[in-house]
């Protein structure tokens, strides 16, 4: 029984991840490379959950209680007494395999691990681990705490009991689960990313403006937010790393990823996280178009 999750990533996925676990009463040790970065992703729970409390989503007291249920951590020296790490750092096969790679050894044997991946093979990431019976993939929407929904998905070797007690763990969480098979992109991605793309084809093409892609599609398909937005909400360098997962795990140029994208990312013009990317945000007012 999953009862102490540690979450690896402090970044806006895995602090959202342990602001939802620890709401839902689990311990979670959050851990990022340097201390500073691990609290850095507290602070951001302690204001999104201020906000909840003053939308009357939860109480103060709740709030409190699940603060201090987080352990915010260098490193993973902390995951010894762990039943599930959740890895939710950058969106780089390397940089994961080698996360896998020490975290592994520091588990305890029955511990499963859930990679928070958009879009890399979960049957690769397992393999290279010490327990792909034990592996999983667990993908959570941005921004978790509001987001209902997450992808599960099992990679060749993920064993029915690793399955059942990751999907329980996400029925505690109240989100609503969708199983998707261990091909690139999985559900979500495969059909969300070649659109956001294409926006930014459209634009790179100077088809339209940036505000008029995003009220396009808001207002003619009904999108809640529009496809350039949502990618500054993501962020670029994600989307760059779930394109390029895409154009070469599908190798089909279909899904080759637009250059605009690619000099954004070169630019470290990465969206909201970095306070630019197609909008600036910098400002106290509306986003401001960067093009
Ligand atoms: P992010 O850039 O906000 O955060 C990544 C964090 O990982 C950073 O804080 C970084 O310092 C940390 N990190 C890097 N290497 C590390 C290491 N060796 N040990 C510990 N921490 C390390 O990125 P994000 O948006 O939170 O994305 C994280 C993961 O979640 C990616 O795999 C991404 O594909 C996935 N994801 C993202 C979204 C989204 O909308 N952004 C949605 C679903 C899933």
């Amino acid at each position: 029984m999953i009862k102490k999750i540690g979450v690896i990533g402090a970044g806006q996925m895995g602090n959202g991840i342990a602001h939802v676990a620890a709401l839902h009463g689990y311990d979670v040790v959050m851990s990022d490379l340097k201390q500073e970065q691990a609290d850095a992703g507290l602070a951001v729970i302690r204001r999104n959950m201020t906000r909840q409390v003053a939308k009357e989503i939860i109480s103060g007291d709740d709030m409190e209680a699940a603060l201090s249920r987080i352990t915010p951590v260098a490193g993973l020296d902390a995951f010894g007494d762990v039943d599930i790490a959740i890895e939710a750092a950058t969106e780089d096969e390397a940089v994961k395999k080698a996360i896998l790679a020490e975290l592994c050894p520091k588990l305890k044997p029955e511990a499963l691990v859930a990679s928070n991946t958009s879009s890399i093979s979960i049957t690769r990431l397992a393999s290279s681990t010490d327990r792909p019976d034990k592996f999983v993939g667990m993908h959570f929407m941005n921004p978790v705490p509001l987001m209902k929904l997450v992808e599960l998905i099992p990679g060749i070797a993920t064993s029915d009991e690793t399955f059942a007690a990751v999907q329980e763990l996400a029925d505690n969480l109240e989100k609503i689960s969708a199983v998707s098979e261990d091909f690139p992109g999985f559900i979500v991605n495969r059909i969300l990313m070649p659109m956001i793309n294409e926006a930014i084809y459209t634009l790179y093409e100077g088809v339209g403006t940036v505000e008029g892609i995003d009220r396009g599609l808001r207002l003619g398909a009904n999108h809640p937010m529009g496809p350039l937005t949502l990618a500054d909400f993501i962020g670029l360098d994600t989307c760059l790393a779930i394109m390029q997962v895409l154009y070469e795990g599908l190798a089909d140029s279909k899904y080759r990823p637009c250059p605009l994208l690619v000099k954004y990312v070169e630019a470290g013009w990465l969206g909201k996280k970095t306070g630019r990317g197609f909008y600036d945000y910098s400002g106290d007012g509306d986003p401001v178009p960067t093009r």
